[in-house]
């Protein structure tokens, strides 16, 4: 028998249809002997919808009754699906992350795991149950509810097959795996059928939703194997895990986000320490930074600018509202019309040959490429945001349709 992690996101469980369906899918492989966790998301746009409620109240609703507000939304569906198991006559019971024994850290809409008290979640299993814990929640070690960031049930899933020593996490969504490109924007995208961590871990900092960063981080540091597929699909998805013999430096994926804003800070003194300032004030606020330019001085003043998720604009403005207390600046802007485009893949920035060609793809689409920044697994590029689709889809041509032409032509 193998010990299975099941993740059904939002959209695999947005009605009752759906939540018999998953139901259904999960007493198959109940049926066939596994032991089975089962994680899912709140019901389609649930917290979407009390995370707009909270904010009509006000615009930066406290954050540890958002948590306590937000986790409601998983709480409705591991209780429907275990009533629909119940139906099916599948024994199962439902668990909240508390009871599950996920123990976070108490950064509230933003908590860590610090670990997994897993004696319930096996006591239950060797009971002969179906285990449903309910995604993107935990609870501090005084008891008060938290929760992981949004997408944040993927990284329950991949957590809980840490803890329990999974055969595999298997992440079901509404598309069939991991894509070279959105293909929503690009049509002819396709299934990747294996990636590796480090490469997942890089699409989804920049941008790809398919699976939330940390749970990347969680299943690399614990040798997890992922496998994202289709709820509404038989066939296999993508597999996250270890890739050996990567062949030569090769692009995989297109990943864009539009969710980004720049920020600069004008007339910074250009003073020894003052970057590190800058930066130790946003570090502490846990705010994902890239692509960090500062400008050349003059008189004794630079700029730096930097890019942002859009979610953390709120914070950043408040951290940089306190750093002007104690720094003399001499503006800040933020600027909400850019867009990050990406080529990922291991080992893009050591070969010169594609950042030149991802630079003359946008040049040739007449786009200005405002800052760029790279990683061993990646090229980012920020450009105007209403440019992105078409910088996307000239990318893939390049590195990855086109290319394929010539790999069938010459073999
Ligand atoms: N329901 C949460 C969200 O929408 C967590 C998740 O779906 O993974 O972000
Ligand atoms: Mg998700």
């Amino acid at each position: 028998v193998s010990l299975v992690v099941q993740k059904y996101g939002g959209s695999s469980v947005a009605d009752l249809e759906r939540i018999r369906h998953v139901a259904s899918r999960v007493r198959r492989y109940f049926l066939e002997g596994h032991r089975l966790v089962v994680v899912v998301s709140a019901m389609g746009k649930t917290t979407d919808t009390l995370l707009a409620m909270a904010r009509e109240l006000h615009p930066f609703p406290p954050e540890r009754e958002v948590d306590t507000l937000l986790a409601t939304g998983e709480q409705v569906s591991i209780a429907l699906l275990s009533i629909a198991l119940f139906a099916q006559g599948v024994p199962s019971i439902s668990l909240t992350g508390g009871q599950a024994g996920i123990i976070t850290t108490d950064v509230h809409t933003k908590a860590r795991i610090l670990r997994v008290e897993v004696e319930r979640i096996f006591h239950h299993l060797n009971e002969g149950k179906v285990v449903i814990v309910a995604g993107f929640q935990g609870v501090t070690e005084d008891g008060d509810i938290t929760t992981l960031g949004r997408g944040g049930s993927d990284t329950t899933a991949c957590a809980l097959a840490a803890a329990l020593r999974a055969d595999v996490c298997e992440i079901y969504t509404d598309v069939a795996g991991v894509f070279t490109a959105d293909p929503r924007v690009v049509p002819e995208a396709r299934k990747i059928p294996r990636i590796s961590y480090d490469e997942m871990s890089e699409m989804a900092s920049l941008g790809a939703k398919v699976l939330q960063l940390r749970a990347v981080d969680f299943s690399r540091l614990y040798r997890v194997r992922v496998h994202v597929r289709s709820t509404f699909l038989e066939e296999e998805g993508t597999w996250v895990e270890e890739v050996e013999n990567m062949e030569e430096a090769k692009v995989r994926a297109i990943t864009h986000s539009l969710e980004v804003v720049k920020v600069v800070l004008l007339g910074v003194p250009d003073e020894p320490g003052v970057a590190a300032l800058v930066l130790r004030t946003l570090a502490d606020s846990s705010v994902f930074l890239d692509m960090i330019i500062q400008s050349e001085g003059r008189e004794g003043k630079k700029d730096i600018a930097f890019v942002i998720p859009r979610e953390d604009e709120g914070k950043v403005r408040r951290a940089l509202e306190d750093l002007r207390k104690i720094l003399p600046l001499e503006g800040v802007k933020f600027d909400e019309d850019v867009g990050k485009v990406s080529v990922v893949g291991a080992g893009v920035a050591n070969d010169p040959r594609i950042a030149f060609r991802m630079f003359d793809t946008l040049a040739r689409c007449g786009v200005n490429i405002d800052m760029i920044s790279t990683s061993n697994l990646r090229i980012s590029c920020l450009i105007p945001k209403n440019r992105v689709e078409e910088s996307v889809q000239a990318l893939h041509r390049t590195f990855i349709s086109d290319s394929e032409v010539i790999l069938r032509e010459g073999s």
